[in-house]
């Protein structure tokens, strides 16, 4: 194992401290923020295909993609050129578009889940707007969620658990009124027992019970066989709207996203990340029916100055199209398997207690022994310590992850094949620090 020495970040912590004159924390978003890891945080520069530099011209392979868009990596030429020639035309203009219709056209064709969509501008916005619309249809208020699940910063969603299979929600952030989250039902993931439960004690009350099918923000909580069934079954029954947040997952795992790879029919589903191309996008959707009740044509109000910007559609359009070409989705799963297999079999030789998660082209590290993780209260929070020191190493071989151990890491279809082998023995020596600290 060769000694290495930390990358220059003089740079970096140049801008940072002038950062946090201007912002909280130094950041506008609290995870870039480096808090869980070692160091400041890095000001990245340019991205390029799969690689990123910072403000201090280190180089890295880039596993966040920017907490997932970029499927496609850094700069597509196809993303660039079709957005350069959409602003060629103005920015912004506040009424409809032929690129709205252009880019709704490319998902409703491929998607025999939704019917009608609505574009928004971020993920949060879809989801708040999901949920509106699941109160206004069922005329219900109470939403059930589950531990370990994040979708935006919603108020009713901030909630984490209380103590108890069923819990009413305590707020997870100052500034959420209590009342708000009374309306929250939290329970575990991968719990049947408390979704029946929960179900007997708010009877009639819940609008909607929404979940990342693909728990992808708490690690990679990937559920057993048949909870998602499970759960569509009782939300049938009892009249509650299944929400699937797809911003993660979906154009992900496959271009109908995770609805598509389990064949469920969810309600409503959310997107964001992906359908952007890199560019501010959210969506929800539904059959024409559910979205029928959206304002001007129904009485759920939702709008956005900013929704369905043209060059936020272009994006969109020219990263879609892409992934709609033939097997596209099958080499970015075999080259992240191959990936994958290979640090396992490392660590199985070496003994470490150590697992990938892996589905599609998502994977997650997790410091652990144990074969499955499926609710956020089975992992060792002491694992993170071991996370800050793999993270620091990795960026030291130049490989970047996000920067907390509860994130995913994605593979986009530009890693080459060196990008991999890169990345595969920068991972293998980094554990070997870990493990041998
Ligand atoms: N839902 C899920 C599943 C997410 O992963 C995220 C963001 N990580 C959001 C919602 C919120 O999206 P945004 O950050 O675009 O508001």
């Amino acid at each position: 194992m060769t000694e290495i020495t930390d990358i220059s970040r003089v740079k970096s912590a140049e801008l940072y401290e002038k950062a946090k004159t201007y912002f909280p924390g130094g950041v506008n978003s609290p995870v870039r923020a480096f808090r869980s890891v070692y160091g400041t945080p890095l000001f990245i520069q340019k991205g390029d295909g799969s690689h990123i530099w910072d403000a201090d011209g280190n180089e890295f392979v880039d596993f966040c993609g920017s907490w997932g868009p970029l499927i496609l990596g850094h700069n597509h030429p196809a993303v660039r050129e079709k957005v350069i020639s959409v602003m060629q035309n103005g920015m912004s203009f506040g009424a409809p578009t032929a690129l709205e219709n252009e880019l709704a056209e490319l998902i409703l064709s491929n998607n025999k889940f939704i019917e009608k969509i609505r574009f928004v501008s971020s993920g949060t916005e879809a989801v708040m707007s999901a949920i509106r619309l699941a109160r206004g249809y069922t005329k219900r208020d109470k939403i059930l969620k589950f531990e370990g699940c994040y979708h935006g910063h919603v108020d009713a969603l901030l909630v984490k658990a209380g103590s108890g299979l069923v819990t009413f929600g305590e707020t997870s952030s100052a500034g959420v009124p209590k009342s708000f989250a009374d309306e929250t039902i939290v329970i575990a993931l991968n719990d049947k027992d408390a979704l029946q439960k929960a179900f007997a004690e708010f009877k009639d009350q819940i609008a909607a019970v929404i979940i990342e099918p693909i728990p992808a923000n708490n690690g990679l909580l990937l559920q057993e066989g048949g909870f998602l069934q499970f759960l569509r079954e009782q939300c049938t029954a009892n009249d509650t709207l299944l929400i699937f947040d797809e911003v993660i997952s979906g154009f992900r795992v496959g271009f109908e996203g995770a609805a598509g790879v389990f064949g469920i029919q969810p309600d409503i589903i959310t997107y964001g990340k992906i359908i952007g191309g890199g560019m501010p996008v959210g969506a929800y959707g539904a059959s024409a029916t559910i979205m029928s009740n959206v304002s001007p044509q129904g009485p759920v109000y939702q709008a956005g100055t900013l929704s369905g910007n043209p060059v936020a559609m272009g994006a969109g359009i020219a990263q879609l199209t892409e992934l709609l070409k033939e097997n596209f989705y099958q080499d970015l799963e075999t080259k992240t398997t191959a990936f994958v297999s290979a640090i396992q079999q490392y660590v199985a030789d070496k003994g470490y207690e150590f697992k990938i998660f892996q589905i599609g082209s998502i994977f997650w590290f997790a410091f652990t022994g144990q074969d499955h993780i499926r609710r956020a209260d089975e992992i060792d929070a002491n694992s993170m310590s071991h996370f800050k020191i793999f993270h620091r190493e990795l960026l030291n071989r130049g490989i970047y992850l996000g920067p907390s151990g509860y994130e995913v890491g994605f593979v986009s279809a530009v890693h080459t094949a060196d990008d991999m082998e890169k990345a595969k023995l920068a991972i293998f020596d980094s554990l070997d620090v870990v493990y041998n600290q």
